[in-house]
């Protein structure tokens, strides 16, 4: 269909979209639904694990591939150690950067080594906000049951028992370093509606969350003057004869020489595995997120969890061409923005959880509904005009644009 055709489609849909409330999908449609086009459920993108702690498990190819390779220290390399420290952070972005304070705050010497330059991560391209429950009609329990529905029951419970627990104290924590995070009118925390939960808990700093929150972290990993390691990528984890990890061996990227660490503890904060570009998925992924902590410790004996299955943000550009897979943050379908069809349909509930929000936009394009770009590919429109319509005079989104 002719663009302009559908832009008018959209122009003349948009008031009765905008009286339409669309149910969340009950846990039998929504199985069905990502069975049938969720990227986790293509038989022919998944394989077994051939050895190592996952052996037999079924993981995208891509992973696999990478679980599988060769290490490259050879036998006989020297491991005298060219530093020691209690602990080693492996990682520069949020939860480096988190972690290393903490154990400095507590007392320990701390290094902290990251590939790129500090900061030089996914945390600080983090836009639509951080969920934690700090609203009066909020509170820890409601997080958790929204966040393990999101998680189909799979989740951790231990590990989510700690996430929506201590939220609160680490954005208090936050706010103590200097974070600005959004405020109502009244200077209390301002919290927005996220996909997949019952309550609005979405702390934002307007549309650069991530960037602001890493702008404090990293000042104060240099003010308390931690050691670094920058543009060093660790390639290897070191162990004791009980297969206990005793440091890593770096890459400095600079010069290629090998940088030896020994430390009591080593916190792997490498973050995630975007830039392997599963199933040919297009990302928004720093370049650093070549899941370099997974293989570094599957090496050393550590068993993955959920290999299986992996979080396709739903939003994405499709064109221009040069914008291909910048992310489209969350927010714009938090404040309204409607996900529309080739016939002017909505056709999910844009808050869903966002493997039911990836699979029926998927649905829509392979069933014919979707919009060809003019650069040939196939995607579904985000309307957003209607974010102005429902933004009253006082609309921060309004103050923006002044
Ligand atoms: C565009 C975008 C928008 C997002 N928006 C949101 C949002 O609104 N809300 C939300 O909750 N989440 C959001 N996310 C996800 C969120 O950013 C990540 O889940 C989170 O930042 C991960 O933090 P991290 O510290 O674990 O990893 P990262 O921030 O990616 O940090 C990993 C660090 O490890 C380093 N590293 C990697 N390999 C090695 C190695 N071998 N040796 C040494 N260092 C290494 C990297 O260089 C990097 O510094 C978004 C992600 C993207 C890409």
């Amino acid at each position: 269909m002719d663009i302009h055709a559908l832009q008018q489609i959209v122009h003349q849909t948009r008031d009765a979209r905008r009286k339409q409330t669309l149910p969340k999908l009950s846990p039998a449609d929504r199985d069905q639904l990502i069975h049938k086009y969720h990227p986790d459920f293509r038989a022919s993108a998944f394989r077994p694990i051939r050895f190592g702690p996952n052996v037999g498990d079924k993981t995208a190819i891509e992973l696999a591939t990478l679980l599988e390779g060769d290490s490259s220290i050879v036998d006989g390399f020297d491991l005298t150690p060219h530093y020691t420290t209690d602990v080693l952070v492996v990682g520069g972005g949020g939860a480096g950067c988190a972690a290393a304070l903490h154990a400095h705050g507590a007392g320990a010497k701390v290094m902290l080594a990251t590939k790129l330059r500090l900061g030089d991560s996914n945390s600080v391209m983090a836009q639509g906000g951080m969920q934690i429950s700090v609203a009066p009609e909020d509170s820890p329990v409601t997080h958790f049951v929204d966040t393990l529905k999101g998680g189909h029951m799979q989740n951790d419970h231990q590990l989510l028992k700690v996430m929506v627990e201590e939220g609160p104290s680490i954005a208090k924590w936050l706010l103590s370093l200097g974070v600005l995070f959004d405020r109502d009118g009244d200077g209390n925390l301002h919290v927005k509606k996220g996909g997949g939960s019952s309550k609005p808990r979405l702390l934002t700093c307007s549309d650069y969350t991530g960037l602001e929150i890493m702008r404090v972290l990293k000042d104060e990993v240099l003010n308390q003057k931690i050691q670094l390691l920058e543009f060093c990528a660790a390639v290897e984890l070191t162990s004791d004869e009980k297969g206990n990890c005793t440091g890593a061996i770096f890459k400095d990227l600079d010069n290629q020489r090998h940088v030896v660490v020994a430390a009591k503890s080593v916190i792997l904060a490498t973050g995630g595995i975007g830039r392997l570009h599963i199933q040919g998925f297009p990302t928004s992924n720093h370049y650093g997120a070549t899941g370099d902590g997974l293989c570094l410790s599957y090496r050393l004996g550590a068993k993955l969890m959920h290999v299986d299955t992996f979080q396709y943000h739903p939003s994405g550009a499709v064109y221009p061409e040069q914008l291909i897979g910048a992310l489209v943050t969350e927010g714009i379908r938090s404040e309204g923005g409607h996900l529309v069809n080739a016939k002017g349909e909505r056709f999910v509930n844009e808050l869903d959880t966002r493997d039911v929000v990836s699979a029926s936009i998927i649905r829509e394009c392979e069933e014919g509904r979707g919009i060809r770009t003019m650069s040939g590919r196939i995607g579904v429109w985000l309307d957003t005009p209607l974010l102005d319509a429902a933004s009253g005079p006082c609309n921060r989104s309004c103050c923006l644009r002044l």
